[in-house]
């Protein structure tokens, strides 16, 4: 039990937000006899005919799953997940060339349906008798000191009022919760916007079939934009393109978007269709995208931020909701040392803002390396070195991508690793570099002589 349950008390916990890590904090704080209220702003996604939202699919990876496997459901939301075994690279000629994630362990990353893996969760909380969902209810105002809240629910004039011992705000990057804890001192807080919009489009199934090998995640890097896909259970793969806003808003005719995708997409036009990719790019805006660091990440024994709320992230390493959950796999962890719950939360707070910031750059790195970097020689030179090293260290020499991807290594150790080999090479490189001009002048002089 939360602190103090053990006394015979069950806390009465808030969870703001239903999404993935909302319903997944909530099944650890039940399991830990907590009385848990989950207030969710949309409608019940499982009965919803249309799902607005972003990003249809996600990739799946170790934290997630360690997280998920924590709560008895790994088996079951990997039983329809996808693996992906690498990296699909498709050139401007419309070629492809395939980087592995993992040649040595054969370790993967899965695609799954943000909506299934949702539901996964939602029908275990359904499960635990003290778990309540409230669906089309938003968060409007909270006074975390005394742990009340006001919902403005769907279809009702007035506001309702509740209250709680403790309320965890899961409610995404624009999180309400946030900006109260915005107002209270010591409260840091950065956001940054990126000159980078997406936009989703499709590529469907044709005669029951996938149109490219599933088993990859498929990019098309473009130097300053990019295109990637990821498959789905349908056979389809939900494709995003990500492009700075001001060259999507170049393309302004039907005629432009075409010529513009027979330029750079060639081989994904006839995939996606003239037609559809009209009927798509021009239905929506591209989305905004954000990065968010602050700290702490609780107030008290009375509020707490978990996953997008506490760091939202640009999409580009496949890790926001990896690392949500995460957060969650590690509060449990804390939760179970039985320390008063102040002391508990802020403990939470010191073990994970670094490791949060450091996947936040991360993310920010990764999308260079996907648009621009992939396509390099330097590259993929690296890559093979990183793999080769790997295969023969493979406790000593873990690369980064696969320590951030498929162990559970902390984010900041992560890049303290990569910096540590960077060093190594540089020196090993440096040294060979000597040493070779050395002997060539001894040749030399030898010569001479
Ligand atoms: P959210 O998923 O945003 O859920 C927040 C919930 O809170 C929502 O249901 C919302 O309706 C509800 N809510 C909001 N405000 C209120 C309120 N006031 N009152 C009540 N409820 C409220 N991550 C990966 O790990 N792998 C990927 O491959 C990946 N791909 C991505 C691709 C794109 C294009 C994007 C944008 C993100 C991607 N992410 C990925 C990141 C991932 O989507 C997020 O990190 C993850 O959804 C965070 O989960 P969350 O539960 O914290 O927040």
């Amino acid at each position: 039990d939360v602190n103090g349950a053990a006394e015979g008390q069950r806390r009465r916990v808030a969870i703001i937000g239903a999404g993935l890590v909302g319903s997944l904090a909530a099944l650890n704080f039940a399991r830990m006899g907590n009385d848990v209220h989950l207030y969710e702003y949309r409608e019940d996604i499982r009965t919803a005919e249309l799902v607005q939202g972003r990003s249809i699919n996600l990739a799946l990876s170790q934290r997630g799953r360690k997280a998920l496997a924590a709560v008895g459901l790994e088996e079951q939301v990997l039983a329809t997940a996808i693996p992906m075994r690498g990296r699909m690279l498709h050139n401007v000629r419309g070629r492809t060339s395939i980087v592995l994630y993992d040649p040595c362990t054969k370790q993967c990353l899965y695609s799954v349906g943000r909506k299934q893996l949702n539901e996964v969760l939602l029908n275990a909380c359904d499960a635990f008798p003290n778990i309540s969902c409230h669906f089309e209810h938003k968060l409007t105002t909270a006074n975390i000191r005394e742990g009340q809240m006001q919902f403005k629910v769907a279809h009702e004039e007035q506001l309702i009022s509740t209250s709680a011992d403790l309320v965890v705000g899961c409610d995404g990057a624009f999180s309400s919760l946030r900006q109260q804890l915005v107002r209270t001192p010591g409260f840091n807080y950065s956001q940054e916007y990126i000159a980078t919009g997406y936009l989703e489009l499709c590529i469907p199934a044709k005669n029951g079939e996938f149109q490219m090998p599933p088993n990859y995640l498929h990019i098309w890097p473009r130097d300053s934009f990019m295109m990637i896909a990821l498959p789905n259970q349908d056979k389809s793969f939900t494709v995003t393109l990500s492009m700075p806003f001001e060259v999507f808003a170049q393309l302004k005719t039907h005629q432009q978007l075409l010529d513009f995708f027979r330029q750079h997409y060639m081989d994904a036009l006839p995939l996606i269709g003239e037609e559809q990719l009209i009927k798509d790019f021009f239905k929506t805006r591209p989305q905004h995208l954000l990065s968010v660091k602050c700290k702490p990440y609780h107030f008290a024994d009375k509020a707490l931020i978990l996953g997008d709320a506490a760091h939202a992230m640009v999409p580009y390493y496949g890790q926001g909701m990896n690392a949500g959950m995460e957060d969650v796999t590690l509060l449990t962890s804390i939760l179970n040392e039985q320390l008063p719950l102040d002391e508990a939360l802020a403990k939470f707070t010191e073990s994970r803002w670094q490791d949060a910031f450091a996947i936040c750059d991360l993310a920010m790195y990764n999308y260079v390396e996907m648009r621009d970097l992939t396509k390099r020689l330097s590259f993929r030179c690296r890559k093979w070195l990183d793999t080769t090293l790997f295969r023969l260290f493979p406790r000593q020499w873990v690369p980064l991508y696969n320590s951030v991807s498929f162990s559970s290594m902390p984010y900041s150790q992560c890049i303290a690793n990569r910096q540590w080999q960077d060093r190594l090479l540089h020196k090993t490189l440096s040294f060979s570099l000597l040493a070779s001009c050395l002997v060539a002048g001894a040749i030399y002089a030898r010569r001479l002589r």
